[in-house]
């Protein structure tokens, strides 16, 4: 899981791991407010745009 703003990643940095219940989250760096699936289909469609360029 990472933030789609200053792409830290969860799990680093001595912060802990999202798991699967946890469908909000704070961006403990640049403190964004994520809701979990609009943040991964985002991240999703990042990918996909830059494999298709
Ligand atoms: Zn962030």
């Amino acid at each position: 899981m990472a933030c789609n703003d200053c792409k830290f990643t969860m799990g680093t940095k001595s912060t802990e791991k999202l798991t699967l219940k946890d469908r909000e989250w704070t961006c403990p760096n640049c403190g964004t407010f994520h809701i979990r699936d609009i943040n991964d289909s985002k991240n999703i469609l990042k990918k996909m745009i830059r494999k298709t360029s």
